[in-house]
């Protein structure tokens, strides 16, 4: 089915997204509660309207305002066309009827946003005092070493700038690129830009992606080619330390927040892995997400990690021994 203007505005007007959020409460135009995505308690905000309830999350949003098309597009890992071809209030079919894939930024986004990117990874490899604090904290407290940083073509960005059309805000860039192509570039903001922010009337949040960003790409699919298993974790900083103490032949993959489901595009990236695990966090939005990845993809197995840790990084953080646990949960000894 292809989308009209009519479909569009008729669907927009008629989800609610109170409806279909849990735990939004009311605060005067608006309703806020906890992200169906990434959890928390008030970083989920929708702005009320006749015309189409508009949402954005703090934590993992990309700053701006989005409609209730986008939000079905990622809850459910559905292109637009799916959306729009079909009303949110049919229960979804069992297989999907319409094999559409998602698409990239435009070529002149991913150019300008990928010469960013790379400006910031070459100002970390540098040897200026505030990279060198960088990696330390990328070293000491995200627990990635130098070859990860590197291989991913992670940067550091000292000051907020226009890039592509956007505000690329101060702090480490993370791009993320599939088969030569750039979905978006997420960043965890610095301390002191959220700080500034706020003494300017603003909100600044840990993470802000680069506007114009595809958030909702599967990070880290191209190394699901050939893979014979893979680790599903939440977020992208997860990804980078476990990739550094699992086997070759290993995939570690995120979409980038907890309830971000892959849709097709991202879904035939699985079809030839032997072994799936979740490996999502232990809390509420990722207690959630699990039995909708398994819908998704139902030879998925779960894993949980010891000793109660939340992630990967707080587990690594505690001193905790990544490779002898990933390489247990590979022989499903875990
Ligand atoms: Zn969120």
């Amino acid at each position: 089915m292809l989308a009209n203007s009519q479909t569009m505005a008729g669907l927009k007007g008629a989800t609610r997204l109170g409806d279909i959020v849990p735990g939004l409460r009311r605060a005067g135009q608006y309703l806020i509660g906890p992200c169906p995505f990434c959890g928390g308690r008030d970083r989920f905000n929708v702005k009320v309207a006749d015309d189409g309830d508009l949402w954005l999350c703090r934590q993992c949003g990309d700053g701006r305002y989005h409609d209730v098309i986008d939000f079905l597009m990622r809850r459910d890992g559905r292109t637009f066309a799916e959306v729009v071809g079909q009303p949110a209030a049919r229960p979804r079919a069992s297989a999907a009827p319409v094999a559409a894939l998602a698409t990239t930024p435009a070529d002149d986004w991913q150019c300008a946003a990928l010469s960013a990117a790379a400006e910031c990874a070459n100002y970390l490899r540098g040897d200026s005092a505030d990279a060198g604090k960088v990696r330390a904290y990328l070293r000491d407290d995200r627990k990635l070493i130098d070859a990860t940083l590197h291989d991913h073509m992670i940067g550091f960005n000292p000051a907020g700038r226009h890039v592509a059309g956007g505000w690329l805000a101060p702090g480490v860039t993370i791009p993320c690129t599939v088969d030569g192509r750039l979905w978006y570039v997420q960043v965890r903001t610095t301390a002191t830009a959220r700080a500034e922010a706020k003494d300017a009337g603003r909100r600044l949040d840990k993470y802000h992606a680069l506007k114009g960003s595809r958030l909702g790409a599967l990070f880290n699919a191209d190394r699901l080619i050939g893979a014979a298993a893979v680790f599903v974790v939440e977020g992208e900083f997860d990804a980078l330390v476990l990739g550094q103490y699992v086997p070759p032949g290993v995939a570690v993959v995120t979409m980038g927040s907890a309830g971000s489901l892959p849709g097709n595009t991202w879904l035939r990236y699985f079809a030839a892995v032997r072994d799936i695990i979740l490996l999502l966090d232990d809390d509420d939005a990722g207690r959630a997400a699990l039995g909708r990845w398994q819908e998704r993809l139902p030879r998925a197995r779960a894993a949980r990690l010891p000793d109660g840790s939340k992630d990967v990084t707080d587990f690594r953080r505690a001193g905790g021994a990544v490779w002898t646990w990933a390489a247990a949960v590979l022989r499903g000894a875990s």
